[in-house]
């Protein structure tokens, strides 16, 4: 069974969440309090962790950044705010794996959770298609209908960054980390840049991306 831990101090909302994904046949355990969820965290294993931002105390970006920084890779969704899109962004560089915005139907969150735990136990594939699109990540080749095409060398990593991450939002800045390197003081334009490229290249219909898709306020999601 898939155990699944909710950080949640409105009893209601924890509640709801509790019976819906037991329902679904998820183990659940509840808290409260991020101190209490970096110990249940720490002295269990969990599959997934659905984390409030606004928690009293010690809040879900503290949780999700000590997480991160003991190396626990557990697959985080933050419960955000309506409005928050810099709390979306701060919690995606954190280390969290998505967002759902309260109020949230209980259907997308299923989905999300489900998107979620697939990724979490997928090792990086050495092989990956999409579309017409096949890419061999040892040979660092990518072919379209059959036919070489010509990536540059950050054009690749990021592609590689977006398979790596596909179905989440991936922030400018953490695409510029995965092409260019960390610290790196570079323009956001220019994630925007090679992003035009990579769709001219790779998509259908590059002027209506559905792989490379921009999400306003946020950065960029790849869709397979
Ligand atoms: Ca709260």
């Amino acid at each position: 069974m898939r155990r699944i831990l909710i950080v949640e101090d409105e009893p209601s909302i924890a509640f709801a969440l509790e019976a819906d994904l037991r329902t679904e046949g998820y183990g659940v355990t509840v808290t409260s309090t991020g101190d209490e969820a970096l110990r249940l965290a720490r002295d269990e294993s969990f599959d997934l962790i659905l984390l409030d931002v606004m928690l009293p105390g010690t809040d879900g970006f503290d949780v999700c950044r000590s997480l991160r920084r003991r190396e626990d890779r557990t697959p985080i969704i933050m419960l955000t705010a309506k409005a928050g899109e810099a709390e979306k962004v701060m919690g995606l560089e954190l280390g969290a794996d998505d967002y759902v915005t309260k109020p949230f139907s209980p259907r997308e969150l299923r989905a999300r959770i489900k998107a979620a735990l697939r990724r979490g136990g997928d090792p990086d594939p050495d092989t990956f298609q999409f579309g017409d699109v096949d890419i061999d990540f040892a040979r660092c080749e990518v072919r379209r209908g059959g036919k070489a095409v010509d990536l540059s060398a950050l054009e690749f990593k990021l592609l590689t960054a977006f398979v790596r991450s596909r179905g989440r939002v991936l922030t400018r800045d953490q695409l510029l980390d995965a092409a260019w390197g960390d610290g790196v003081a570079l323009n956001d334009r220019v994630v925007d840049n090679h992003i035009v490229s990579l769709r001219r290249k790779l998509e259908p219909e590059p002027a209506r991306p559905r792989h490379f898709v921009n999400i306003r306020g946020l950065g960029y999601r790849f869709d397979a």
